[in-house]
């Protein structure tokens, strides 16, 4: 049997997340070797995933900054000497709870500003945007996407915990925001998941836009 590295499935995977960590870090989404990103491994190696290893630059990230977890978040035997991100927790809390194969979390300014505007409302209705309908099973610019904020946390096990819980009575959360920090989103795809993030990125630039116009007197 191929190991996975020897997967053509896992091969392309791994391209294409190069790829769309390359972009995003160009768009201005992964500063300063911030930010992380996963997919699921393909079957028979499901309960594991590949996520990228804590502080490289994204600008310059390649195949072997990227590393193995289990479904705990512990680096599989091969990966022992690396370190995982910090956030690797709330990846494999996600796949535990989501049908999902790819999580992708950008550190954006408009995420950012997005997030620390709206903290104290704990969660924003996004509607009225024709690009909601990029995410899937979304039909209409009048469909509501809800989006929590969670107040940040270094205690990402506390932090996961509490994502969980929300999770467990929203089951239909496409994606959340960590205050003054950045997005998470994903998708049933790689390809989706990165569609997603562009949703999102997209919509809070535009409220972001809106917030700054009504503040200098302006009205939408
Ligand atoms: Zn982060």
């Amino acid at each position: 049997m191929p190991t996975l590295t020897q997967l053509p499935e896992h091969q392309a995977h791994v391209q294409e997340l190069i790829a769309i960590i390359h972009l995003f870090h160009q768009r201005g989404w992964s500063p300063a070797t911030s930010t992380n990103y996963s997919f699921r491994n393909p079957r028979p190696y499901h309960e594991t995933c590949t996520i990228s290893s804590s502080g490289v630059d994204k600008l310059h990230f390649q195949a072997e900054d990227l590393m193995m977890v289990d479904d705990q978040g512990q680096p599989l035997p091969e990966y022992a000497d690396r370190k995982p991100s910090a956030e690797t927790l709330l990846h494999t809390m996600l796949y535990h709870h989501l049908d999902t194969e790819a999580i992708l979390h950008t550190h954006s300014v408009a995420s950012t500003v997005f997030s620390l505007v709206h903290q104290k409302d704990k969660i924003v209705k996004l509607t009225g945007f024709e690009v909601l309908k990029g995410i899937q099973g979304i039909q209409t610019h009048e469909a509501l996407v809800a989006v929590p904020i969670f107040d940040n946390s270094q205690d990402i096990k506390a932090l996961s915990e509490e994502i969980r819980v929300y999770f467990d009575h929203n089951p239909r959360m496409r994606g959340f925001l960590i205050a003054g920090h950045g997005l998470y989103a994903w998708g049933r795809s790689l390809a989706e998941a990165k569609r997603h993030v562009e949703v999102f990125e997209f919509v809070f630039e535009c409220m972001n836009q809106m917030y700054g116009f009504c503040r200098q007197g302006g009205s939408v």
